[in-house]
């Protein structure tokens, strides 16, 4: 430019007039805009189509690409193919626009830019997750071994088959260096696993119990899913997590098991005029017998997902239980005190306190002299329908012997019996104690007649 400007001097010099000066003044001011317009050409840097910044020369680019590539290939320790990105130095022209230097360029691609590296790519599902590795031999070392812990800890069982419950392919090809794993590394993320959202709205008639069931899972599981829910309070519209922890991929094993099953016996009940009413013998003891079964279990990480009998070999039948059954009716009669009624003592023991009426009020049964702790009897075979505290009785047993006779024991220390037992004559149903309305330890007995207390020693035997 020095000798352009040299020379436009010297054009106004020869010509001597100073009527071109002004002119010359426009020409030189042009000349030097084109001179900044040429010097300022400089390049976008594009990477996969967004302008990340200005660059004076495209050889800055290809250094700055080149010394990233060398960078990933060290840090990955892979042959690095290809930019994933697609980088790119597009021509502009800017005016006085800043240029980023060196440092600069290579933070941006440093930051921006991954590499390709020759791997496989293990696909679930599609494509619906991808996990990258180093080589197909990689990927295939992750299905065997995914397929030789399934199949790990089965015991005598035959396998059958093993297969993945979801499709499972393995591709060759680039894949992002910075992605790929080693097959532990990604063993370890299928265990991890993925989260199975889901929730359940409570319908009405649920309990946290039939909802636990009708999922798979038991009420630990749910609860520890819904730790902030407590269960007896379950309101309909309630929303309940059933989100739970699935792995990636699930191995389904189909295996042939065979095991030795019990064979429950039957039990068949004879009548027996001889015994009262609620009261059995076991004439022919029963036992469960054998049996050999072959299933085909099919199973989903560990969970079966179906089993079908194959085979079944009986080792020893079963022995049918004979039971003699009581049913001679409970005669409600009264007889003399000592006389030969149908109630034998629930303990033995003196009368304390009588039935009838006392200094504090009528008596309604008999009181007989115990120590806390000693064993009572049911005083016929029966059924129990009481075995809780009741008001001043304490901790309080009734036995129904059908017929209309009930007969009650109180201020106990223990039960041996609960509500829906059948018990035997002479059988310990409890403990004498002294809780309820008693002042020291004594066994109340009572003997209701259709609802009505009768003098028990009129009963007894
Ligand atoms: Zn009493």
């Amino acid at each position: 430019m020095n000798n352009l400007t040299a020379k436009f001097m010297k054009f106004i010099e020869s010509k001597g007039s100073k009527q071109y000066f002004f002119g010359g003044i426009a020409v030189a001011v042009l000349i030097l805009i084109a001179c900044t317009f040429s010097m300022s050409t400089s390049y976008s840097v594009v990477i996969d189509g967004k302008d990340m910044g200005q660059i004076s020369s495209t050889v800055a680019l290809n250094q700055a690409m080149n010394a990233a590539k060398e960078k990933a290939q060290q840090e990955t320790g892979m042959e690095i193919t290809a930019s994933y990105n697609k980088v790119e130095a597009k021509a502009t022209h800017g005016f006085f626009s800043s240029k980023m230097n060196n440092e600069e360029l290579n933070t941006l691609i440093g930051e921006n830019v991954e590499w390709l590296a020759p791997g496989a790519m293990l696909n679930i599902n599609n494509g619906e997750i991808q996990l990258a590795l180093a080589s197909e031999e990689d990927a295939q070392k992750v299905l065997d071994k995914l397929k030789e812990n399934a199949t790990a800890d089965l015991g005598d069982a035959i396998v059958k088959s093993v297969d993945f419950l979801e499709e499972v392919t393995i591709e060759t090809g680039n894949v992002k260096a910075s992605e790929i794993s080693s097959p532990e590394k990604v063993l370890e993320k299928i265990a991890e696993g993925k989260e199975a959202v889901q929730t359940h709205k409570v319908v009405e008639g649920e309990s946290f119990w039939t909802i636990a069931h009708n999922n798979d899972l038991s009420v630990s599981e749910l609860q520890n899913l819904n730790p902030n829910i407590v269960p007896e309070r379950l309101q309909i519209g309630q929303e309940i997590s059933l989100t739970r922890l699935e792995p990636l991929v699930s191995v389904v094993v189909t295996k042939e098991v065979t095991v030795e099953e019990a064979i429950a016996h039957a039990t068949e009940y004879k009548d027996n005029a001889s015994l009262l009413k609620g009261e059995s013998k076991v004439i022919t003891k029963g036992s469960d017998g054998k049996k050999k079964v072959t299933y085909e279990v099919k199973e989903a990480n560990g969970t079966a997902i179906e089993k079908t009998v194959l085979n079944e070999v009986v080792i020893s039948e079963p022995i049918t239980e004979v039971v003699s059954k009581g049913t001679a009716a409970i005669k409600i009669s009264s007889r003399a005190a000592n006389g030969s009624g149908v109630l034998s003592w629930p303990k033995s023991g003196k009368i304390t306190s009588p039935y009838g009426t006392r200094s504090r009020g009528f008596h309604s049964g008999i009181d007989i002299s115990a120590k806390t702790g000693d064993p009572v009897y049911a005083a016929a075979g029966g059924k129990v329908v009481l075995a809780g505290w009741y008001y001043a009785y304490g901790n309080c047993i009734v036995v129904d012997h059908g017929n209309g006779m009930k007969t009650r024991y109180a201020h106990l220390s223990a039960y041996n019996c609960k509500v829906g037992d059948t018990v035997a004559r002479g059988q310990q149903i409890g403990r004498a104690g002294n809780t309820g309305r008693s002042t020291g330890p004594h066994l109340h007995f009572e003997v209701i007649i259709n609802g009505s207390t009768k003098n028990p020693v009129n009963y007894l035997k």
